[in-house]
């Protein structure tokens, strides 16, 4: 008998999802009612965005799991009304889009890029940039995004240090974790990389105080969420100059409003939050892939944790 899997997320998504989903469901030997109007107390599966119009899980009272289509969770993880497990998205094409928004980002401000698109007027500047070798960069953050992308910067020359809750081993990056960790890894960070989820234990992790211990000049890269930086110490930071530039994906707001002081400054450069989108086509494989594994009776991968909220 088919299972019945709702498609809960804004409706433009379902025309982009809609094919790849059915394809990679059936890739996978599971035939399904797929579809975005499926009565709660009949549905097997919820393939979720957080944006969708379900927030109360109450009436799918037969729903084995809710299959995430974003990795971030912070606006669903505490909903008291989701019971059942919640996977979150793991995706090749979103690792792939964070590697590139990353490296870019870190080379754009590594050369000095802005320097000759800004200075174009007859003025022949000599100037030689460290190599990567001498450019320390530093990951807030070492899970599936994090890693990706200090493995990528390791390779490009990059000294990598890392910082995560847990203690990590990943070749050629040096990784820290805990208070002091976090003291060390800011410390001799030139460039420093925010892909941590947003929880109670980072929301303003860098604050007035921890921005202090970078140093001077340093860069700062944010494509993981808003709320890890306290706007306003970054703000003044700025001015100060013991922030060189901010390159910020993500806000408190979104979209940043027109009036947010971050459009107009010239140390920051603001990018709609599109660091890195779940692709349909990877993606799809990953939702289709859970399903098969719950109708097995198999565990879930990507499992998100209630507990630490991620
Ligand atoms: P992940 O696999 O869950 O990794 C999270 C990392 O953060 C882990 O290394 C974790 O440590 C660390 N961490 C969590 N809480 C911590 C704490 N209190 N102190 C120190 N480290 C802590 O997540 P991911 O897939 O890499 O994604 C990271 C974030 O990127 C997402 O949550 C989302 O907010 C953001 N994101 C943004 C975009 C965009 O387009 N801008 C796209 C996708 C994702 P442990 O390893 O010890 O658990």
């Amino acid at each position: 008998m088919p299972i019945n899997i709702l498609f809960a997320a804004k409706p433009e998504r379902w025309v982009t999802y809609e094919a790849p989903l059915r394809a990679a469901l059936a890739d996978v030997g599971i035939s399904a009612n797929l579809g975005t109007d499926i009565a709660p107390e009949e549905v097997d599966y919820i393939v979720y965005a957080p944006n969708s119009s379900v927030q109360d899980f109450t009436p799918y009272t037969r729903a084995k799991a809710v299959l995430n289509l974003w990795a971030g969770v912070e606006d669903v993880v505490g909903n008291k009304t989701l019971t059942q497990p919640l996977a979150r998205m793991v995706d090749d094409g979103l690792s792939q889009g964070m590697v590139e928004w990353v490296t870019g980002h870190t080379l754009r401000h590594h050369l000095s890029i802005d320097t000759y698109i800004h200075g174009q007027d007859g003025v022949w500047r000599t100037n030689t940039p460290p190599l990567a070798y001498d450019r320390p960069v530093t990951m807030l953050g070492l899970g599936e995004l994090g890693t990706a992308c200090a493995q990528a910067l390791t390779r490009l020359g990059f000294p990598v240090t890392g910082w995560s809750r847990s203690e990590k081993s990943i070749e050629g990056v040096t990784c820290l974790h805990g208070a002091d960790g976090l003291r060390r890894a800011l410390s001799t960070a030139e460039i420093v990389v925010l892909l941590l989820p947003l929880t109670s234990e980072t929301e303003n992790l860098l604050n007035a105080e921890t921005l202090a211990l970078l140093p001077r000049g340093a860069i700062i890269l944010n494509p993981g969420r808003g709320p890890l930086i306290d706007d306003d110490a970054l703000l003044a930071a700025l001015d100060s100059g013991q922030i060189g530039h901010a390159t910020l994906d993500v806000f408190r707001t979104e979209p940043l409003p027109k009036d947010h002081p971050y459009w107009a400054h010239p140390k920051v450069t603001v990018t709609p939050h599109c660091a890195s989108e779940t692709r349909p086509g990877t993606a799809s494989r990953v939702i289709a892939e859970n399903i098969r594994r719950g109708e097995a009776g198999e565990p879930f991968v990507h499992l998100v944790d209630r507990g630490s909220g991620y």
